[in-house]
This record gives structure tokens, sequence and C-alpha cells, in this order.
């Protein structure tokens, strides 16, 4: 494998999207160290972050990259106990580095067929066992303790399967342009531009925020949903405040305004409008009722035993811990592209998360115990998954307290 950027990702832009994870994604202070994690593939990206990483003061850069190759070798060799194995001696040294103020970088960019191929069971039990094992540091990313980001970089493996038809060399150069216009580094000053789209997502979240809904009301093609509201539950997008007290951009791209769902009061059903690409395999037009906040009733057309699979986890992976809204006039969704990758493509549409709640979508979350965060509606599981609800069919209402209705969204753009 090369480790060379390939000729079809132009450096330039390249090197802009170290620049942004570092000066807008991480907002990475002098002295702070960064823990991060890549493909191999992505070593390039990785080198240009270190660059960028040391020049704004960074203490340790530590980076921790992982092969598809290794990971199938896994899948192919490991004895059947292995499948219940985790280095959690690795994620309990990641949580004492984020309670040092270390900060967070993920690079995404492995191909998301890899384990297509391989028994749905060992990959569900090896998701498992790592969930379990990566609690320590999850928490602190989920409670928002420290500054954090996850960018992508344009590996072939992946290009390959968004562009089967192509070349590789077409189809990387397709990805990485993708990847560039959705991280707004095709701008000749990108961080500028990104001060202008947090500025944007802000007055989004200011006016949520001051209707204080008590719920929303969702409808469209196979969709009749009541989403309840979190009590307290504060509207988020864009940059925003660690506990550590720095602003970052957790997600580049970003297009969404998100906040916390009550983990008892959904119910009606909903149906997906793109697929969701989950651990290799595709599940597609899933519908769901919910009831009391609960999954009552799940389908799906293809990926129905994996979906019933996620459903298992724990109870709170049949409540929703997330709730965001992206206008269906975005620049991912007009892309048309569908990424295979939530990063991406929950920025296509409007969407909802199973699993797990960010507790800073509270007001004075930074504060609240779990227990108060469980009181006020947070939901609690180990996973975390968004699927899409959002197309130019949709209507979406606030209701308030008072049962007034307040339009939101009409045929997928904001009211
Ligand atoms: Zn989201
Ligand atoms: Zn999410």
């Amino acid at each position: 494998m090369s480790t060379l950027p390939s000729a079809s990702i132009d450096p330039v832009k390249l090197d802009r999207l170290a620049e942004v994870a570092v000066k807008i994604g991480l907002r990475l202070q002098a002295g702070q160290d960064l823990f991060l994690t890549a493909p191999v593939a992505a070593l390039p990206l990785v080198r240009k972050i270190a660059e960028h990483a040391y020049k704004a003061g960074a203490g340790l850069v530590t980076p921790i990259l992982s092969d598809e190759e290794i990971t199938l070798s896994r899948f192919r060799y490991s004895s059947d106990a292995g499948f219940d194995r985790a280095p959690s001696w690795l994620y309990e040294g990641v949580g004492k580095a984020f309670a040092n103020n270390t900060a967070r970088l993920a690079i995404v960019g492995d191909n998301p067929m890899l384990l297509s191929g391989e028994d749905p069971a060992k990959v569900a039990r090896a998701n498992k066992a790592n969930s379990i094992a990566y609690q320590p540091a999850l928490e602190k990313i989920a409670g928002f303790d420290i500054n954090w980001n996850i960018i992508a970089y344009p590996s072939a493996s992946w290009a390959r399967q968004m562009f089967p038809g192509e070349d590789e060399a077409a189809a990387v150069k397709k990805l990485a342009d993708a990847i560039f216009a959705a991280s707004r580094v095709d701008r000749d000053d990108p961080v500028a531009a990104w001060e202008a789209h947090n500025a944007a997502l802000g007055k989004r979240t200011a006016w949520l925020n001051g209707q204080r809904f008590a719920s929303l009301h969702y409808s469209g093609p196979g969709t009749d949903l009541t989403l309840g509201l979190a009590d307290d539950h504060e509207w988020q997008g864009g940059a925003s405040m660690a506990k550590n007290g720095i602003v970052c951009n957790p997600n580049i791209p970003t297009e969404e305004v998100f906040t916390t769902p009550h983990a008892r009061r959904v119910s009606g059903r909903v149906s997906s409008t793109k697929p969701l690409s989950y651990q290799g395999t595709l599940i597609d037009e899933i519908s769901v009722r919910f009831e009391e906040g609960r999954i009552v009733e799940a389908k799906a057309t293809k990926g129905e035993a994996v979906l019933a699979q996620v459903l298992e986890t724990d109870d709170g992976a049949r409540r929703l811990g997330e709730v965001a809204l992206v206008p269906h006039s975005s620049p991912i969704s007009q892309s048309g592209l569908l990424f295979f990758n939530t990063l991406f493509d929950e920025n296509a549409a409007c969407h909802i998360a199973l699993g797990q709640c960010y507790s800073k979508c509270f007001l004075d979350g930074a504060n609240l115990t779990p227990e108060q965060v469980a009181e006020k509606g947070g939901n609690k599981s180990l996973i975390h998954i968004d699927w899409m609800i959002g197309s130019d069919k949709i209507d979406i209402d606030g209701i308030k307290p008072d049962g007034s209705r307040v339009p939101v969204f009409r045929k997928g753009e904001w009211a």
C-alpha cells in the first residue's frame, strides 16, 4: 500500500482540511495534547494534521492507525472466544488522557462494506465487546468533556464502494472533491467560511430554543410521528463549547441542528428515507412504531435481522437519543451521493438516532448528573445510530406545551 497521497487528491485542499481540523474542528490550544485515530490509508492527512497541530503549539500528538487487512485477518483466523475481546486497557488509558484535557480527533475513511462478507453474529459480538470496553472514553466524548472532531479522508477502498463503475483514480477524485466541498475547504479562506456557517447554524438554534417546543410532529409518506422533546432540552448546532471551555466543531462537515428527545414520550410510526449503512450491512426501508418512547414494532425490507439484533443491545437501543433537523437543500443532500457513512449521510436529511443521548443538549447540561439527565428524559445506551427520516415530502410542526402548533419544516425546508 502506498502512503503517498493519491495523485487525484488536491494537495492544497488536503492541507486546508488539516488546518480546518486543527483550527476549527478542534480549536487545539497551545500546550494541549492530541490523541488521534485513522485508517493507515489516511496517513498523508495524519501527517498534515500533526504538522498543523505542532505549529499551533500542541504538546504531544499520539496517533493510532488501523488497517483493513488486519481487521479482516481477525474475522478470518481469530479463535471464536476472541470475538468477545476488546482492548479495555487501551480505552482506560484514553479515558485517562481525556481526563487530563487531551483533545480527540478521529479520521474516517475505511471501506464501509469491509465486514459485509463476515459472519454478522461475530461482527455484533466484536462491536458489543468494543462498546463495553470503550465506555470510559466514550462517556467523556458523549459528555463533551473535551474538544473533539471527526473528519474524513478519501481512501481508495471507500471511493470504490461509492463509485463502483469508475477506475480507482477517478473514484478517489470524485470522493475527494465531495469531501472537500462538504468540508468547505474548496474556498480560499475555509476558516472564514466556517465562521459564517457556524453563525448561520447559531441563528437556527437560537430560534428553536426561544420556541420551547414540548414536541415535534412529523408527517410524510409512511410517517406520522409525535416526538416529545426532553425537559429542559437545548438545541445545538455548529460550534459549541466543551466542558473544558474550548469552542469546537465536533463534526466536519455539519449541517444539522439537534437536541435530545424524551426517551419515554415518542409515539406513532416513522419510515426511513435513505438506507442505513451499519457495520457493513445496508438496512433499507426501515419502518418502526413507537409506544411511550419504545420501539414496539420494527420492519425493514433489507437487513431486518441486523436491525433486530441492534434493538436487542440494551433497553435504551429501542429508544431515541437524538433528533436533528437538516434542510433538503443542504449541499450534501444536493450532491445526491450516498456515502455509506453517517458523518456525511446524516447531514443530507433530517434524522433521529437510536440510543445514547448527548447530555450537552440540556440547559446547564455540563452540570447535570447522569441521573438528572435520565429524569429529564435523556436516553442511555451502548449504541448511538443515526438514520434518515427527512425528504422533500416531510412536514414538521412544533407543538407548544399549550397545544398550539408552529410550522417548522414544510416540504423538507425551514418554514
Ligand atoms: Zn445528528
Ligand atoms: Zn447522531
